[in-house]
């Protein structure tokens, strides 16, 4: 293992996640919602710490923050973020903020080193009040109108108040500057199971899926459970369940190697135990990193669509409403990673993209980007339990900041 003056610091690191940890506590892992007291305590632990790492500190209007170096050189903007979700795990966002931080640490004080590691925690990446909120509004996708309307998942509190008991009201927006950064840099859990599965120490990421969502409804007749014969019922329930174990019988032989798809939210209408369902919607999912894959899956849900309408009695529409754009990884940056893992993780490395959504890819709309896992044991994440071993932990620390030495001198 390298010495701690030219790669991280494992104690230091297991140290300040157990510091983040502890803020907001909930068994074994975190209950820090955007804009709560944790998360702000969160923010300012930050801020404290990004001084020892050569960079000054700012919260932004949206409740980012940025740690900024005046150190000559190419910048290699680092980091993710660090609110959860509700009861969920203490590593899915500080990992990669922590790795960040170490990295400019190491980095930035290394006069071998040309330029330096900037560090950046992006808000809402947990989508409680929007959508990637804190790195949309970075790389210049947030409007005002867009926070003047966003309430919390609960439509109780509005961000304009939160941001308000945050103390960020009229703060200004931290805005990508164009030619400033080489690129940018996220360390994640892989909240799946490859890697453990695998005996690996790190997965280079590929890409990060895009996702298509469709709205398919069900349109048949509401009528009485009781005395309407089976063999006149159109039911809308039942064309639904029918169609989605077609699905699942005829995706495979047209999907690529990691397509997933999901039925994440059935309605019935009226949805009474009593009354045969008249309508029925399923809100369906397609993730995959290769836009022509989602283009002949779709195509085949339109034709099964048709084929159930004209089989009867039941007609079926499908409507597209979310597209989603895969995000590219750098190729020179999963290179450097590579070779990262091959200097210090013994090459127990995979290439492979990423089935969740990341930061990396609203960077990736604006600089070249890359993403670091490391493995989640038993593949749990969004839950109190999530865990990756200390070991795990300390190795993906010394790979990034090993990658981030490659890139900056690249
Ligand atoms: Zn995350």
């Amino acid at each position: 293992m390298p010495d701690t003056q030219t790669n991280a610091n494992g104690e230091r690191v297991l140290a300040d996640l157990n510091a983040l940890r502890a803020i907001g506590a909930y068994k074994t892992g975190v209950h820090k919602p955007t804009f709560s007291e944790p998360h702000r305590q969160s923010l300012d632990w930050l801020v404290q710490k990004l001084p020892d790492a050569g960079l000054s500190a700012t919260i932004d209007g949206i409740g980012n923050v940025l740690g900024t170096s005046t150190k000559a050189g190419p910048k290699l903007l680092a980091g993710s973020h660090l609110e959860s979700q509700n009861y969920a795990g203490w590593l899915d966002g500080p990992l990669g903020v922590i790795y960040a931080l170490e990295a400019a640490r190491v980095l930035n004080a290394d006069p071998s080193v040309k330029g330096a590691v900037e560090v950046a925690a992006w808000c809402d990446e947990e989508g409680h009040f929007g959508s990637f909120l804190g790195s949309r509004s970075y790389v210049g996708q947030v409007t005002e109108a867009e926070i003047d309307a966003a309430r919390d998942r609960t439509g109780g509190r509005a961000m304009r108040d939160a941001l308000a008991e945050m103390g960020l009201s009229g703060r200004a927006r931290v805005a990508v500057e164009p030619g400033r950064h080489v690129g940018y840099l996220e360390a994640h859990i892989e909240q799946g199971d490859t890697l453990e599965s695998s005996h690996l120490a790190v997965g280079v990421v590929t890409s990060i899926v895009g996702i298509w969502q469709y709205r398919i409804n069900f349109s048949g007749e509401q009528n009485h459970a009781g005395t309407t014969r089976m063999a006149v019922r159109k039911d809308a329930g039942l064309a639904l369940a029918k169609f989605c174990v077609a699905i699942d019988e005829r995706f495979p032989d047209t999907c690529g190697p990691r397509t997933v798809w999901t039925t994440g939210r059935i309605t019935l209408e009226p949805g009474a135990p009593s009354i045969i369902p008249g309508g029925a919607e399923m809100l369906f999912q397609i993730r995959d990193d290769n836009p022509a894959v989602i283009a002949r899956l779709e195509e085949l849900l339109r034709t099964m669509a048709d084929e159930a309408s004209a089989k009867g009695p039941c007609t079926v529409s499908v409507e597209k409403i979310r597209t989603g754009a895969p995000a590219m990884m750098n190729a020179g940056f999963q290179d450097a990673i590579e070779a990262a893992s091959k200097a210090v993780a013994g090459g127990r490395s995979i290439r492979m993209p990423s089935g969740a959504g990341h930061d990396a890819q609203m960077l990736a709309t604006v600089m070249p980007a890359g993403m670091l896992f490391v493995p989640s044991i038993g593949g749990i994440s969004h839950h109190w339990t999530e865990n990756t071993a200390d070991v795990d932990i300390v190795t993906g620390a010394q790979v990034f900041v090993d990658a981030c030495r490659r890139i900056l001198s690249a």
